[in-house]
């Protein structure tokens, strides 16, 4: 499932949150509103500074805090190449599935690629050769559409 706007988005977390018993506290809520609206994501302390905007109560270990949280429960993902965090476009990772991030070189970019049949033949593969993957992101350098359309 792929959610393309905040509302439909948040919505779609209060539910998953209520089926799981978890809690979607207000900086919760406010820093995934604010990852989802950062198409390029963003740095922890940039997060760190949006969030004191809105909230300038704020510390940096209840912000932190909060997107371990995202992390945790699949709202966000870390790009460790770009040492940067964005939100989840898709929100219905079961544990055991991967995520794909694919990651412009050019325009930093990063779209989460969402493909059930690529994600169980990696997954088959690795089983088959006796693995079991570890990673629930996994990051791959591409470039996009619109890079490719400027050449
Ligand atoms: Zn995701
Ligand atoms: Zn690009």
């Amino acid at each position: 499932m792929s959610t393309c706007d905040l509302q439909s988005a948040l919505s779609e977390i209060e539910t998953i949150c209520q089926q799981k018993a978890i809690q979607l506290t207000p900086i919760r809520k406010l820093a995934f509103s604010l990852l989802f609206s950062a198409p390029n994501g963003l740095k922890a302390y940039e997060l760190l500074d949006k969030i004191k905007l809105q909230k300038s109560s704020a510390t940096p270990p209840t912000a932190y805090r909060a997107l371990d949280f995202l992390l945790e429960h699949g709202f966000a993902h870390k790009i460790c190449k770009l040492n940067t965090f964005v939100a989840c476009k898709h929100l219905c990772h079961h544990a055991d599935t991967p995520s794909f991030l694919l990651i412009c070189p050019r325009c930093q970019h990063v779209t989460e690629y969402d493909n059930d049949s690529v994600n169980h033949s990696l997954l088959d593969a690795l089983a088959a050769s006796g693995f079991r993957l570890m990673e629930k992101e996994i990051e791959i350098t591409a470039t996009c559409p619109n890079c490719i359309a400027q050449e």
